[in-house]
């Protein structure tokens, strides 16, 4: 209720669906954290293309409405029957919605928290929640990646891209990135792609099979969506899994079963991470698993860009014309 708020914040509001210029800076009312809450001042807050879909309606939200569903911060409020965290603890949140990360301070379930290790950085810790996860459930729970299989990871030195990449080359995979850059190019292959191709989906098949010795590939992961989907089932193998999770080019349309069966019997999968983090004890043990393989210097989290939070319009249309490289954060003082 509008009456029970004692302060304010500032924070990016979207009143309608549109384009970049539909995030709006603004202060907000803050009412103290309720029960089962706790109130953090954000440092980073992590950007996902997720949030360019909340944005445009893509996936419409209830309006007026805030964006952003990880973070990292400190903790400055508990609300009622909160217990185990204290004011002035280093934390990072990953939440489903409401999406409000996009704020100096907000107040989150308790239970979205994780306590940020020192070894962590805020930049980090913000940006590694959604994206890491993702790497993890795509190439341990989506597809369990054994040694040997080759697969093709789009965008392979974006957010996700460059911790599926370095995860994957660490299990074994033959890992096969598309970027479109030479910069990214350069990322893809210090983070372990065997072979680097240039965004270009007419041809991306024929090089894939030369790659492959003819094969094709284990598995795809395309998170390009619209432009790349028909070309991705192009370069697998019989049997071959297709995950189609993202859709940085636009949602991919309705499919015929028999695409699948003429390219050889093959499997779509169309995931959502939050489906694969719904139980807490598999989310704690997920960003365990995280944590272990980023201080074991098996993933190098590269934050690619920062832009001050009031200027996250600007982060937007970097991120929707490909000129971002690794992660990228938002910061409540730059
Ligand atoms: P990225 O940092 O990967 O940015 C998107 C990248 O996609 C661009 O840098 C670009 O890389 C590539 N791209 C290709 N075509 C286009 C296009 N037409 N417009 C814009 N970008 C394009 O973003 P994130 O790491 O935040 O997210 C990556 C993907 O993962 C998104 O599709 C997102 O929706 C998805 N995702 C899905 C989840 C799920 O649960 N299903 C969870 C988390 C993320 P390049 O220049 O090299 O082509």
């Amino acid at each position: 209720m509008a009456g029970d708020a004692t302060e304010t914040t500032h924070a990016i509001r979207v009143d309608a669906f549109g384009g970049p210029e539909a995030l709006n800076w603004r202060a907000v009312p803050l009412a103290p954290p309720g029960p089962g809450e706790v109130r953090v001042r954000h440092t980073a807050i992590g950007i996902n293309f997720i949030d360019t879909y909340h944005r445009s309606g893509l996936y419409p939200l209830t309006l007026p409405t805030g964006l952003g569903g990880e973070a990292a911060g400190v903790v400055e409020a508990l609300g009622a029957d909160v217990d185990g965290w204290q004011i002035g603890q280093r934390i990072a949140y990953l939440g489903r919605q409401p999406t409000d990360a996009y704020s100096e301070r907000r107040n989150v379930p308790a239970e979205w928290l994780v306590p940020l290790p020192d070894a962590i950085d805020d930049d980090t810790g913000a940006s590694v929640l959604l994206k890491g996860l993702t790497a993890w459930f795509l190439l341990h729970e989506c597809h369990v990646v054994v040694p040997g299989d080759a697969i093709l990871v789009h965008a392979a030195s974006g957010g996700v891209g460059q911790l599926l990449t370095q995860w994957a080359a660490s299990l074994g995979a033959q890992v096969i990135g598309i970027v479109s850059s030479d910069e990214k190019a350069a990322l893809a292959e210090q983070n372990g792609c065997h072979q680097v191709l240039r965004a270009d989906p007419a041809t991306q098949a024929k090089q894939v099979r030369a790659l492959t010795g003819g094969a094709g590939v284990r598995v795809v992961y395309d998170s390009v969506g619209k432009d790349t989907f028909f070309a991705s089932l192009d370069c697998l193998a019989p049997r071959g899994l297709m995950v189609t999770y993202g859709n940085a080019s636009g949602a991919v349309p309705p499919v015929a079963p028999l695409e699948l069966a003429q390219r050889g019997s093959l499997v779509l999968t169309r995931p959502v991470l939050f489906d694969f983090i719904a139980d807490p004890e598999v989310r704690r043990a997920a960003v365990a698993t995280l944590f272990e393989r980023i201080s074991d210097g098996t993933l190098s989290v590269r934050v690619g860009q920062r832009f001050a939070l009031a200027d996250a319009a600007d982060a937007h249309r970097a991120l929707e014309s490909r000129a971002t490289i690794g992660a990228t954060v938002l910061v409540p003082d730059a």
